[in-house]
């Protein structure tokens, strides 16, 4: 599936449902979005049809994402179904981890096997204020049930703000020195309106390699385990049983290696996080459209890609997106 950049697409990130059981003040508007109705989004059988579709034109990867994907029903049969479509070679999860001590090991022996939890800070009364009511306990028992239930490597993403988190940066450092986590450290983006006017909290990932470096020695993983791990740019720790890893989707964008498509939760395929171009598969899956026009659209997005995003952090009141990061599934 190579788009006019001569980029191999073959990842998709699947979000499964706009709600959330968290409000991240960076994510999601304070009063909420509109909740789409059951009607509004795709049906599991659709999502399956898409992916399936999809897989034979060489997609190997799909990421499930949201909203919250473990507040829509049925998830765990949904992901074993998934898991049996041949040629998809990876599913992964990406979750707040609020509802993981109840679903790690039926989600484990479902098949997926590879998970991030999105943590943004480690202190109780820090997490409750960004996440906007979240439980840190809920986070730290979902991270304990994903170790127990057999989950490798777990990943942890951080996003980060300039003032509200890097002075935890060291904590965190800390916890994947001792546990064998990959801690990824992400840029913040200016998204939609809810993080567009967030630009002040932008914080280049490179600083904090700097104070990490000061306490830890990193060393830098090279090759093929880099290249596989997306995006991230990773270091082992000496002596240490985990990684840290910097996302810098801003100062040092990416794009030139990007493999994914978006498909959110009401059916539009997107080839860019950030940019608003989608193609509309749910009309079509609605009217039951034969695999021929289903193929055709998925292959008119990945035409659509564009060559790189224009973001800026420097620009205050930039606005990339109608949807928010909550919509599209990060
Ligand atoms: N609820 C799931 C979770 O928390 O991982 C999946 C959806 S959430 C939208 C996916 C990821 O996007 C989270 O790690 C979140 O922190 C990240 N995210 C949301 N808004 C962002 C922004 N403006 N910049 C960078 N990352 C963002």
């Amino acid at each position: 599936m190579l788009d006019h950049y001569d980029r191999d697409i073959n990842y998709l990130r699947v979000s499964i449902t706009d709600r959330c059981n968290l409000r991240c003040t960076y994510c999601r508007p304070k009063e909420g979005i509109s909740l789409k109705g059951h009607a509004d989004i795709l049906r599991y059988e659709e999502i399956l049809r898409v992916v399936s579709q999809t897989v034979k034109m060489g997609l190997i990867k799909v990421r499930l994402t949201g909203g919250e994907p473990l507040v829509r029903r049925g998830f765990v049969e949904f992901a074993g179904n998934l898991k049996k479509i041949k040629g998809l070679q990876d599913i992964s999860l990406t979750t707040n981890g609020i509802l993981l001590a109840q679903y790690a090991e039926d989600i484990f022996r479902a098949g997926i096997t590879r998970i991030n939890i999105s943590l943004d800070s480690l202190d109780k009364e820090k997490y409750f204020q960004i996440t906007r009511g979240g439980n840190l306990d809920d986070v730290f028992n979902g991270i304990a049930a994903a170790e127990k239930a057999g989950f490798a490597p777990i990943k942890i993403n951080t996003v980060l703000m300039k003032g509200f988190n890097d002075n935890e940066a060291l904590d965190f450092a800390r916890l994947a020195f001792s546990k064998p986590f990959q801690v990824r450290f992400i840029e913040i983006m200016p998204v939609s309106e809810v993080s567009a006017g967030r630009s002040a909290d932008f914080l280049p990932t490179r600083q904090l390699l700097e104070t990490i470096n000061r306490h830890f020695r990193l060393e830098p993983l090279a090759g093929k385990k880099n290249k596989s791990d997306g995006p991230a740019r990773l270091y082992k720790m000496k002596d240490g049983l985990g990684e840290i890893g910097f996302i810098n989707p801003v100062s040092d964008h990416f794009c030139s290696t990007c493999n994914r498509l978006r498909l959110t939760a009401d059916g539009k395929l997107r080839a860019c996080l950030l940019n608003d171009v989608e193609i509309d598969l749910r009309e079509a899956l609605s009217r039951h459209c034969d695999d021929d026009e289903l193929a055709g659209l998925i292959r008119e997005a990945i035409l659509l890609k564009p060559q790189r995003h224009d973001l800026d952090c420097t620009d205050r009141h930039l606005k990339k997106c109608h949807r928010d990061m909550s919509d599209i599934g990060g």
